[in-house]
Formats: C-alpha cells, structure tokens, sequence
C-alpha cells in the first residue's frame, strides 16, 4: 500500500469550519472535505509510466480499490481530503475568492524514490469554493486535460500531470454555447499529479485581505518543500528569491508554449502555478495555422488577451500581480519591475534559444543575420496560412548542403515544405519567391552548421504530433459513440511526440477543413 503524507494539511491554517456550503472562508489555506461518491465509475485512461513512477500499475488502477479512490468513492489509508482557497484576477479584473470549486487533492503520496505528488481529482464534487456550479466535470474537457498533459509531459513542456480519466456513470447538465440551451451530458474526473498545485492566486488571496501573516506562511512552506534550495536565505531577501526564481520558470514555460505552439486560453493569475508548471487545461489549443492573434477561447474572442502572441506579456502582467501580493514581504529587496527584468530576460533567453533550435541552429547571432532571417521566417509564415508543427518538420528536410552555389527550385521547395500550406494555390508567385528566397538564405546559415547537430537539435524542437483540437475532437465524438480507438491512437502518438512513425499520418496532419469553424475545434468555451 502507498504511503501518503499531508505537509499542506499539517503546516498551514486550517478552515475551522467544515461544512461542506459555499461561502467565504477566512484566514485558512484549505478546508477539509470529502468528494461526492459517483454511480458506476469505470477507467477511460491511465497513465502507465506515471503510475510506475509512483509505485502503481494501470492494472490496479483499474480496479478496487483504486478504481473507486479516482472515483471519489473511497479514500486510502493516509488520505485527508481538502479543497484550496484562493483567489485570482480573472480577464485582467481581481475576482476575490475562487478556490479549488471541484479539485479536492485526497494526499501527497510518497514514490518508492521518495518523492512526493499531490494526488488530486478535478471533479470530484462540490466544495465550499464551488460558487454557484455544481463541482463537477464534463468527459470532453477532461480528456482534453487527460491527454494534453500527457502531451504536454512528453513535449518536454513543464506541466501537471493526469494519471487517470474515469467516468462516473452519472450525467452533467452544460450550457456548452452559453445560449440558454444547457444539455446533459457524461460526467467524468480526471487524477491529477503534480509536487504541489499552488497558484499565483493564492498568495494574491491573503494579501488583499491584508492577511500578509498568512502569506508569509505560505511563502515559508513553498520555499521549504518545492525550493528548497533556496531555504538557507532568511528575511526578505528568501523572499526575493523566490520571485525572481518563479520568473525564470515562468519565462520558461512560456517559452515552450510559443515553441510546441500552445495557447493556454486562461491565463487568470489563478491559473498560474507557482512552480512554472503548465496547469488548469480548459479550452487550450495548439496552433494549426500560424496567427500570433488566435486565441480558441470564445470567451475571449473580443478582449484577445490571451492570444498565443500575448502569453509572454501576459507572463508579466501576472507576475506583476504576484509581486505586489508579496511586496509587504520583501521590505524593498527587490521591486515589481527589477522581477519584470527579470524576467524579460529569462524569457529573451529561453524563447530566442528555442527559435534557434527550431532552425537548427546553436543561438541566435544578430552578426550572422539569424534576426534578420528569423524575421523573413515569419513575415513568410503570415503572408498565407502555413501549419506551424509542419513548416518546422518541412525545414528539417532541406537538404542544406545540397543547394550549395544554387537557389531551389519550386518543386523542391513544394516537396518539402508543401504539406504545411494550407492552401496549395497560395504557394506560387510572391509567396513562392519568398519561400525560395527564405530557404536559400536559411541554407547558406544552417550550412555553418555540423549537419548532426543542426538535425539534432531540430529533432528536440520540432515535435510532429501535438493533440491539436479537432483530433482531441475526433476522440471525444468516438469515444461517446463507444469507440476509444481514436483516443487511444492520439494518446499513442503524443507520446513520442517527436518521431514520425508509419500508421499515424492522420495525428500529424494539417487540420482538416471541415474543423475550421467547427465547435469544439477552432472555438471553445470555458464550458467544462
Ligand atoms: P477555471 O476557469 O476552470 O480556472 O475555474 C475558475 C474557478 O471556477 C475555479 O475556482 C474553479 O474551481 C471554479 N469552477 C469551474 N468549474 C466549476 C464547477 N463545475 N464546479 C465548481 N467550481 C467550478
Ligand atoms: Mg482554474
């Protein structure tokens, strides 16, 4: 049997009271509370290197009695249950107190190397944070969650993990397109793994409260346990440290989201993970056509704040926002802009790094024109609609040494880099000359290159198979027909997300015509 440990539970302030209603809590970290049993749960996925990792196998999670723990139906020896208050700044407006509405993490369970995880179900029933909703989850947005943590894991992109997706056999009512027309639909939880969940948000909580007390200790128990390496500091200045550590690794992961071509659709401070994971998958997307302004959250189909362009400067909005919650804490140490610095240039760093690995290059080197090239790169790329995963894949076959002395011809350039235009016509005339002008000058650059190497670092960079909407759509319309093929097929691909292998064509195509406008696909609501 696992071990499970509870340091959340044991080192902050408790909700004194435990009833299980919305309301307001006070000075408190988490309330205690159990999950809602369910009908009939059954196991949809699982992931087996995850529940290896923790000492588990998808065997058991199967059955009793993990099958009814991921259900919310029966707790292990260990557990205590509890829902997380805290608050957030939704669409750039503070929200007040949100909390955890329908995750309820059961305990942190010690690994066989000992590490420990966070186990938590999202949907597990109501919550003194649930509001007004009913603390449940919708089998669409929960294998998306399912499957784009996978992804996102195997991507090499910080994130949260999912180790199951169960359906609990009970019905959901959704109002999916906000239109006054809700419908039923299957209910299901999603397990969710991660060293801890904790948000921007909640640090922001306390604080407008003027509970600077509290976030204090909250500060003091994250430094302990999730970076520790910086637990020798003391005062104002362990403080400091730890902001400008989570703009590093906020830079990061944002850095990744641009490379692999996400967009999060939410990024509410109360989305934002401490530990610069990606976390609270709703409606995400990766890019099929290359369009800094493409957002697929319909909610924010007219502000456009969170684009796929945006999600660095909104990196530093919400940061900001971190920074002035524990600003009582830091006693001048560091300002808000000196962690905006800070930031800016983790993130110049890392995103110009991956640029370049995308090219196969080492770095960008403004000497040898790599801005400049760079730059034509995406002009190109905006002129016409162009599959961001493909022109990357597309680059990988030019035959750099090849075209030595020579300019490609157009039915070269066609071969290798056609699949990636979404309109074959369009690739003819000016687009056609930029494209030749572009390869030839990317040649000649990437030619300063060892050939291994230049492959090398592409083949990290480039992924070919990212769950894009309509194929997460493909799934979830199969699987609720009966048929986990699809599902199973995407999941498969995901998982090595960066080599091609025969009999998945379908998970690396362009998107297909029928989704360009297709709910679910290019437009999603937060509806989850
Ligand atoms: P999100 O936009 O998914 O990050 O959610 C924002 C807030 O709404 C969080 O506090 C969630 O826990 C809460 N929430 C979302 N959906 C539900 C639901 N069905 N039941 C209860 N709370 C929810
Ligand atoms: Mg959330």
């Amino acid at each position: 049997m696992p071990v499970f440990d509870d340091r959340f539970v044991r080192e902050l302030p408790a909700d004194l009271d435990e009833t299980n209603v919305p309301r307001f809590v006070e000075r408190a970290c988490y309330t205690l509370v159990d999950p809602t049993p369910v009908r009939s749960p059954a196991l949809v996925a699982a992931s087996a290197d995850l529940a290896a990792s923790l000492g588990l196998t998808v065997e058991a999670l199967g059955r009793s009695p993990w099958l009814d723990v991921l259900a919310g139906n029966d707790l292990l020896p260990g557990m205590k249950p509890y829902a997380v208050c805290y608050g957030g700044h939704q669409f750039g407006n503070w929200a007040g107190q949100l909390g955890d509405g329908r995750a309820i993490t059961l305990g942190e369970l010690v690994a066989p190397d000992g590490t420990r995880h966070e186990i938590q179900l999202k949907g597990a029933g109501p919550t003194p944070y649930s509001r007004r909703a009913d603390g449940r989850a919708v089998l669409r947005s929960s294998l998306r969650e399912f499957v784009c943590s996978e992804a996102m894991h195997h991507l090499g992109v910080p994130t949260t993990r999912a180790l199951a997706l169960v359906t609990t056999g009970e019905q959901v009512l959704r109002d999916i397109l906000y239109d006054g027309r809700p419908a039923f639909e299957p209910g299901a939880i999603v397990t969710r793994v991660a060293p801890s969940f904790l948000r921007f948000g909640n640090f922001q909580l306390f604080a407008s409260r003027g509970d600077h007390d509290i976030t204090a200790v909250l500060v003091d128990h994250a430094i302990r346990w999730h970076f520790s390496h910086l637990d020798a500091l003391s005062g104002p200045e362990r403080v400091a440290a730890l902001l400008l550590e989570v703009a590093e690794r906020t830079a990061l992961v944002i850095a990744h989201w641009l490379r692999v071509g996400f967009v999060h659709g939410v990024m509410n401070t109360d989305n934002m993970s401490l530990l610069g994971l990606t976390i609270d998958y709703g409606p995400f997307g990766f890019l099929d056509v290359y369009d800094p302004g493409w957002t697929p959250n319909t909610t924010d189909a007219h502000s456009r704040r969170y684009t796929f362009g945006n999600q660095p400067r909104i990196g530093a909005w919400n940061l900001a926002a971190l920074a002035e919650a524990l600003t009582p804490l830091l006693e001048g140490v560091v300002d808000v802009q000196r962690v905006l610095d800070h930031y800016a240039d983790a993130f110049a760093r890392a995103h110009g790094t991956m640029l370049a690995h995308k090219l196969g290059l080492p770095k960008l080197d403004e000497e040898r024109g790599d801005l400049a090239l760079v730059q034509t790169m995406f002009e190109l790329m905006r002129s016409t609609e162009v599959d961001w995963t493909l022109f990357f894949r597309g680059l990988m076959r030019v035959p750099v040494d090849a075209l030595e002395g020579r300019t490609p011809h157009e039915d070269e350039a066609r071969a290798w880099m056609g699949e990636a235009f979404y309109d074959a016509a369009a690739l003819s005339g000016a687009t056609m000359r930029s494209l030749l002008g572009f390869l030839e000058v990317y040649a000649a650059r990437a030619r300063a290159e060892h050939p291994d190497e230049r492959r090398a670092r592409m083949e990290r960079a480039n992924p070919l198979y990212v769950p894009r909407n309509w194929l997460l759509a493909e799934a979830i319309d199969a699987l609720t027909a009966g048929d986990a093929a699809p599902l199973e097929r995407l999941l498969e691909a995901v998982k090595a997300p960066y080599a091609p292998r025969a009999g998945f064509e379908h998970q690396a195509g362009r998107r297909p015509e029928w989704a360009r406008h297709k709910i679910g696909c290019s437009m999603l609501s937060c509806s989850s």
